[in-house]
């Protein structure tokens, strides 16, 4: 008996050291590794709109951007995993603020896979609130799925467009904080009154007003569907804090100062309007490029969404690659464009502070890309590895 305990202590040392001595590139269980990971040899475009820095490198662990600085500047720890991108670009994970059909495995693994590390839902249609919560809850427990950021229902008036009707200003402070107790990350209001080929009655402006309020009394974001600058006009005096679908009758300048002076975002979701404009023969494509182009040139924040599957017309699922094109054929630079696609639509998620650029103290969704999007977006479509919560989930690179 003696003797095998002893036997069993040193089989045991052995195998602390060769734990110790070997380098893997599998986190540990609780997705960190023992002594992080360096991203090196790259050329950072951190999401803050700033030129791309030559050889930088990057170290992150326990899922979190530990610094950001370069190969002259940064001391790599002895025992950190490196990954060394030999000249590819270095980007925040990218995100699509506007999708529906979030709550889908399928779909959240289809995202993440691309480069696209976090999905807002602006309306589930099919659940109830606190169904629809607990299964985004867990989903985020699975690592290689995107991160979900969950409106849940569409908050409308009764009768009106959307799917959670409120009947009075406090119907409507009830309603939006048992939302929130519920789990709902942000709100989602309706302000529409004609649309797809009908007439809706619309929230007032004293329940928009209660809406806001009691959201950002529980820190939580209110972004509204419009389509119309008449609903903008609504949105903006009722205190919301982005509206989604770039309107599509003209947008007057004063209501580009208007939003510029309020900081409130814009989710143009010019896919969606390009595939309506397809399938009826309208015109509402070129309103809203042209529309955007104004409220870009302005100074405009704009974060890219796209209403995925929120229509009958088709939609990319994955890298967002024809909203890309169509915002930059409304004129918008490859680094507005990368900017809203990470750091501004990190804030209409809520989660500027988690999210959206790469810097220190940050959580570490990085994705590389072999060519430069600054020269041609469309190297966003040239993924090479992406790192979700700091833990590798996409590497072409591995056997
Ligand atoms: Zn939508």
């Amino acid at each position: 008996m003696r003797r095998s305990a002893i036997l069993l202590a040193f089989l045991f040392l052995i195998a602390s050291f060769l734990a110790t001595c070997s380098r893997s590139k599998k986190p540990t269980s609780d997705g960190s590794l023992v002594d992080g990971i360096a991203v090196t040899n790259g050329y950072l475009i951190d999401g803050t709109g700033a030129e791309p820095i030559p050889e930088a490198v990057i170290l992150i662990k326990n899922g979190y951007i530990q610094a950001v600085g370069t190969e002259s500047s940064l001391e790599i720890p002895s025992g950190a995993d490196i990954i060394d991108v030999k000249g590819a670009y270095i980007l925040p994970g990218l995100m699509n603020t506007h999708v529906h059909s979030g709550y889908d495995e399928d779909n959240l693994k289809e995202w993440a896979k691309s480069g696209v590390t976090t999905v807002r839902d602006l309306g589930n249609l099919t659940t109830s609130p606190e169904v629809g919560f607990s299964i985004r809850d867990s989903l985020l427990n699975d690592n290689e799925n995107s991160r979900l950021v969950a409106a849940g229902p569409l908050v409308t008036t009764v009768g009106g467009y959307g799917n959670y009707p409120v009947t009075s200003p406090d119907d409507a402070e009830a309603k939006v904080n048992g939302l929130i107790d519920a789990g709902a990350d942000l709100i989602k209001i309706a302000i529409e009154d004609y649309l797809q080929g009908r007439a809706w009655p619309m929230l007032s402006m004293d329940e928009i007003k209660r809406i806001t309020q009691t959201a950002h009394n529980r820190n939580r974001r209110v972004a509204a569907h419009i389509s119309r600058s008449k609903h903008l006009y609504m949105a903006i005096q009722g205190g919301v804090d982005d509206v989604v679908h770039m309107v599509i009758d003209h947008l007057p300048d004063s209501l580009i100062t208007f939003m510029i002076e309020k900081d409130m975002y814009w989710v143009p979701t010019l896919e969606l309007w390009w595939g309506v404009s397809e399938l009826y023969h309208l015109n509402w494509d070129v309103i809203a490029k042209d529309n955007l182009q104004r409220f870009a040139q302005a100074g405009g924040k704009v974060a890219i969404g796209t209403d995925y599957d929120g229509y009958i017309t088709p939609f990319d699922l994955g890298m967002p690659m024809r909203e890309i094109r169509l915002m930059q054929a409304a004129g918008m630079t490859p680094v507005q464009i990368l900017v809203a696609g990470t750091k501004h639509a990190a804030h209409v998620c809520n989660l500027d502070n988690e999210l959206g650029t790469i810097e220190a103290g940050k959580i570490a969704d990085i994705i590389i890309v072999s060519g430069n999007p600054l020269d041609d977006l469309e190297a966003l479509l040239g993924v090479q590895m992406v790192i979700h919560n700091g833990v590798v989930i996409r590497d072409n690179g591995e056997d």
